[in-house]
């Protein structure tokens, strides 16, 4: 893309509304646009890594096995006054009437409409196991709605659902979620813990949330110190090999980690005093096992082998693609703005051309682009004919994570400069070889096809 072709209204001053540092950038970035409060659109650059993310949600949960479908955001009421929750939900659910005065609602989650799609077409244990899961809006009429896209009132939600013939497959599913998601969200650059959690209105005994550390957390926890110092890594796993999911469940929720809502003490306590931490998280995910609350009250059974009927035992799973915007500029930032990780980046690199209108300038960043473009990557090209200082500040502000500059002293000595935007640090190199070392970057790093 050229910047001179492209939408990115980025804005010189503080906009007075944002009270955390990725609220702040997303607007100085020209990322979102509020519309009313707690709701956003998303201009290009923040379309693009909004789906930069919802692909890598994708990628590992197809890779875990998991089925992809869409969902209708509207839903009837009846389904919700079958499973008893339209009543309890409350102020949250945006509730709407049709022109036939029927209930309508803005769906926050969607147990009873994937549950009323299983019982509908599915009678036989045969069909099992089965999880389907999509990524959608959700509306919850949220009370505060703040921090910009980190608690809308409209959000992107992948939500998911198992279906299982027993308790111990559901676990098996439940433990299978917790090892996509560590994967999902180390691929975004992120660590996120996962936490001991409470079932809330969903219900239910066992469920974990995943906490990204940051100051400006919603959520307070406590920790052994040395849950950091575990990572998923590129470990290969096997996603039906109940052992295994069930060996990395252990491995990463054995030490103390919990939320205020099930921290205890005692066992707090017992943790080596130079380890106990107590911070701030923002919960980026969470699931849960429920067994049959919902499939009893809806009616959602199978014929087991020997012909009785039973009901199935689900769970269901949630990641927060529209926070995890924010969460990841919480834990990627410095003072000039924002540090994409490679795998959510916006653009995978971009071209200053320091003389635009200088022949040899304006050739060299051609020739890079399309080298960069050739390669299948995605590159954001400077042309405009501005200072050099402002289009490093517009750089550093859309944390591309990589930048090559290019000008025609340097192109005297057949160089330019590659940047590190994390680091800081430069070097000199020649056309081709900046080129073949971003290329190398991005194969660690694969991403999904950007828009
Ligand atoms: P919270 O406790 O933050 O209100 P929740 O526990 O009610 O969230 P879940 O039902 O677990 O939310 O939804 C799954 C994920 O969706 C959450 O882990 C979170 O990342 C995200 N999410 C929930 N509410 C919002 C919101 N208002 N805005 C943006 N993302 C949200
Ligand atoms: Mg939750």
């Amino acid at each position: 893309m050229r910047l001179s072709r492209y939408f990115l209204p980025v804005l010189k001053e503080n906009p007075s509304e944002a009270q955390i540092v990725s609220h702040r950038l997303m607007l100085r970035a020209g990322m979102i646009k509020q519309s009313s409060a707690g709701i956003y659109s998303w201009l290009p650059l923040g379309f693009k890594v909004l789906k930069k993310i919802e692909g890598i949600v994708h990628e590992e949960q197809m890779r875990a096995g998991h089925i992809p479908l869409l969902m209708s955001t509207m839903q009837p009421a009846e389904l919700w006054k079958e499973s008893g929750r339209y009543d309890d939900y409350g102020q949250e659910m945006l509730r709407i009437n049709d022109r036939h005065d029927r209930d309508m609602l803005f769906g926050p989650t969607n147990e009873e409409m994937i549950t009323d799609i299983f019982r509908s077409h599915v009678n036989s244990y045969k069909d099992l196991p089965l999880t389907m899961y999509q990524v959608q809006w959700k509306f919850r009429d949220e009370i505060r709605p703040r921090f910009g896209v980190m608690r809308g009132r409209e959000f992107y939600m992948k939500d998911g659902y198992n279906f299982d013939l027993s308790k111990e497959d559901a676990l098996h599913a439940y433990n299978r979620h917790l090892v996509s998601y560590l994967r999902t969200y180390e691929r975004m650059g992120l660590q996120a813990i996962p936490m001991r959690a409470d079932g809330g209105p969903i219900g239910g005994d066992y469920t974990h949330e995943f906490l990204v550390l940051a100051e400006t957390g919603e959520s307070e926890v406590f920790y052994d110190s040395a849950v950091t110092d575990l990572s998923f890594g590129d470990r290969e796993i096997d996603y039906d090999s109940v052992e295994q999911c069930q060996g990395v469940l252990e491995e990463f929720t054995t030490k103390y980690a919990r939320t205020d809502e099930t921290h205890d003490e005692a066992l707090f306590n017992d943790i080596p005093e130079d380890r106990r931490r107590v911070a701030r998280g923002i919960e980026v995910g969470q699931i849960f096992y429920f067994g049959t609350k919902y499939s009893e009250s809806m009616g959602a059974t199978v014929q087991t082998a020997d012909g009785k009927s039973t009901p199935v035992h689900m769970g269901s799973h949630g990641i927060g693609v529209s926070r995890l915007l924010g969460a990841i500029i919480e834990a990627n930032h410095d003072d000039n703005g924002i540090i994409w990780p490679e795998g959510v980046t916006p653009f995978h690199c971009g071209i200053v051309n320091l003389k635009q209108g200088d022949e040899a300038a304006d050739a060299a960043c051609n020739d890079l682009y399309k080298a960069l473009t050739a390669a299948g990557l995605d590159p954001l090209y400077d042309d405009r004919k501005e200072r050099a200082g402002g289009k490093f500040a517009t750089m550093d502000l859309i944390g591309l994570p990589w930048r090559i500059t290019v000008g025609p002293r340097g192109l005297k000595n057949g160089v330019v400069e590659l940047t590190s935007r994390r680091s800081g640090e430069s070097e000199e190199l020649a056309p081709e070889a900046a080129v073949a070392k971003i290329v190398e970057i991005y194969q660690n790093h694969p991403s999904p096809q950007g828009f």
